[in-house]
C-alpha cells in the first residue's frame, strides 16, 4: 500500500523495479488488488525473497505490513482500488506514516517521507 503509493523508481535491481513500475501501472489503469500476508506480487521479483521469508529480515518486513494494516483499518483478504486506497491513505496522520515506515531505509534516504504521502494522495 505505502510502496506502491510513494514509490519513485529505485528499486533493489532491474526486474524488481521493473514489476513494481508495472503493479503500479495496472492499478493506475483501475486494477483491483487484494491484500495478503506473507510474499505478494511486489515481493515476487525481489532479489532478497527466500522461501520462509526475506533476507533482509522477515519479522522487519511482517512487522511493517501489521502496521499499515493496523493505521490504514484493512484486513488481509481485503480487495481494494487504488482510489480507495488513496482516499485512506490520505486521511493518515505524520506519526501514521513513521509508525509504518520507521527503520526503513528508503524513508532514511529521503525517497519516502510523509510530505510526498501528501502529495501522492491528493484528491
Ligand atoms: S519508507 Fe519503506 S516501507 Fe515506507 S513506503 Fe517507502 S519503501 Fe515502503
Amino acid at each position: 500500500m505505502f510502496c506502491t503509493t510513494l514509490f519513485s523508481g529505485s528499486g533493489y535491481d532491474e526486474p524488481f523495479t521493473e514489476n513494481m513500475t508495472q503493479l503500479i501501472e495496472y492499478m493506475q489503469k483501475g486494477g483491483r488488488f487484494r491484500l495478503v500476508e506473507g510474499h505478494d506480487d511486489i515481493c515476487r521479483y525481489c532479489p532478497n525473497r527466500e522461501s520462509e521469508g526475506c533476507a533482509l529480515g522477515t519479522e522487519n518486513v511482517a512487522d511493517r505490513d501489521r502496521a499499515a494494516l493496523e493505521v490504514t483499518g484493512f484486513t488481509p483478504g481485503r480487495e481494494l482500488g487504488r482510489t480507495e486506497l488513496l482516499e485512506r491513505l490520505g486521511q493518515l496522520k505524520e506519526e501514521d506514516f513513521r509508525y509504518v515506515c520507521k527503520d526503513c531505509r528508503w524513508q532514511e534516504e529521503g525517497l519516502c517521507s510523509y510530505a510526498l504521502l501528501r502529495e501522492r494522495t491528493k484528491p
